[in-house]
């Protein structure tokens, strides 16, 4: 008895010991400018992870792309898929703790036969990631029931998560070659997200659906109108990358460094058709990640909290004291439980709580409210920086120097909050993806090209060529 109440007493701890410890070292490393009081970053998360290496050949030819020319050298093998990922989600899993968020991200996933695939979403999740497959969409249904149902019929996860990459930047897209307008591809994004809402109806397989979107200067004009468009298809999240000098220089077609974040971020809010408040909440470095997390009643766009309300500012203080680092994907009676510990411990949880909700229903209006349901919507942009100023950067902090060059000094500080790592298991570290795409991925790649080369008889169509 007493062996079972100790475990009960220690899995029913708001917040378990290894997260409370990876959140403390990662606030210890984020530079003085990021420690503000709107930081996610070691208050209620580590930060996202991704692979690499691990399949990094596309049969796309994207204008631009961040990876290294020598991907599509590399031969798609599911072996060394699931090992190299297996070896990085226990990297990730000792470094970072029990919990986290990770992109299953190459390359072309769908490029791996559905078997591999679902096999190595269940080696991530078996290290307590929530993994998340980046792919193009470019697949059937067939290929999509593959991965989450097994041969015998039942479901292989009740919950799958998918970021699907769509714009015009995209060559080889099955009925979209190269299209010019980002409304040719308003059919595939809706395909895209149909193909899961069979999945659920069919299997009862719940889903998660990001939209992606490289903004260049020539489809900037057109975010508000992606949006507009996609908004109720059944995406949960849009993120834009504005474009950045890194990967394969051949697929560099315009003038990057033109990209304005902030006349980015008024598409979007154009878009959205609200202003998106992305200081209220931070991940990492804000010249890296812009997020407004809220939702939709109805037509209009309401931001979880409300920046210019002092009451809701110190509520989402009082969520990072009290709340901070709860694992809100546990099993309910786990949830329950450990909620009960914190209201036990700190009872003005619950007015702040109450509080928060009352005033945001006001701010939405009741009647609204009854007529419509509130849908999630999270919009992103991530900053991925121009491969040179990545490598000046890196190469001083691995000598543990610091820049005098003002344009380095960001990146160096942008590097050092970043909040999108992969996992290095032979030297034990974690690196920023930047670093990766800018620095390591060329080498990686070589080599990799010589344990996993294609075969000599091509089969892939000739727009995966280099
Ligand atoms: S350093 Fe690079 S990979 Fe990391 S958050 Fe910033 S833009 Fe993203």
């Amino acid at each position: 008895m007493g062996v079972r109440l100790r475990r009960w007493e220690r899995i029913t701890r708001p917040v378990d010991p290894e997260t409370r410890a990876a959140y403390a070292r990662r606030w210890e490393e984020l530079p003085e400018r990021s420690r503000t009081p709107a930081q996610t970053i070691g208050r209620h998360a580590v930060g996202c992870e991704g692979t690499h290496g691990v399949f990094p050949r596309c049969n796309f030819s994207c204008q631009p792309c961040y990876h290294s020319a020598e991907a599509n050298r590399v031969r798609v093998d599911g072996a060394h898929t699931v090992a190299q990922v297996r070896d990085q989600m226990a990297l990730t899993r000792k470094l970072r703790g029990p919990h986290g968020h990770a992109q299953l991200i190459g390359g072309e996933v769908s490029l791996l036969e559905p078997e591999d695939h679902a096999e190595v979403l269940a080696v991530m999740r078996s290290f307590g990631r929530n993994p998340m497959s980046m792919t193009h969409g470019d697949f059937d249904y067939d290929y999509l029931r593959r991965v989450c149902v097994d041969p015998g019929g039942r479901p292989r996860f009740g919950y799958v998560s998918f970021a699907g990459h769509f714009d015009t930047t995209m060559i080889g897209r099955a009925g979209a070659r190269r299209p010019q307008r980002e409304s040719e591809l308003h059919g595939h994004r809706r395909a895209f997200c149909d193909m899961f809402t069979r999945l659920h109806d069919e299997y009862g397989i719940r889903s998660y659906l990001a939209h992606n979107m490289t903004v260049t200067p020539a489809n900037a004009a057109q975010v508000p109108e992606v949006i507009g468009a996609c908004r109720d298809m059944g995406f949960k999240m849009f993120s834009f990358q504005p474009a950045a000098h890194v990967g394969n220089t051949v697929r560099w077609k315009e003038d990057y460094h033109s990209l304005d974040p902030d006349a980015i971020w008024a598409r979007i809010e154009e878009g959205a058709g609200s202003r998106l408040p992305w200081d209220v909440l931070e991940v990492g470095d804000t010249r890296c990640n812009r997020t407004a997390w809220g939702f939709y009643v109805g037509d209009r766009w309401h931001s979880l909290l409300d920046g210019d309300d002092e009451r809701d500012l110190e509520a989402r203080d009082d969520f990072f004291r009290y709340l901070g680092g709860v694992h809100f994907n546990a099993p309910p009676k786990l949830l329950a439980a450990r909620l009960a510990r914190v209201v036990a411990a700190h009872p003005s949880t619950v007015a702040t709580g109450l509080g928060w909700l009352t005033r945001a229903v006001r701010r939405v209006g009741p009647a609204e409210l009854a007529r419509h349901r509130p849908e999630p919507m999270t919009f992103v942009m991530h900053r991925f920086m121009h491969a040179d100023d990545v490598a000046a950067a890196w190469e001083l902090m691995e000598k543990g120097e610091r820049s005098g060059d003002p344009r380095i000094i960001e990146t160096q500080e942008r590097l050092a909050a970043c909040s999108y790592a992969m996992a290095h298991p032979e030297s034990g570290r974690l690196v920023p993806a930047c670093v990766q795409h800018s620095v390591l991925d060329p080498e990686e790649n070589r080599q990799l090209s010589q344990l996993l080369p294609l075969p000599t008889v091509r089969s892939t169509p000739p727009a995966a060529a280099q």
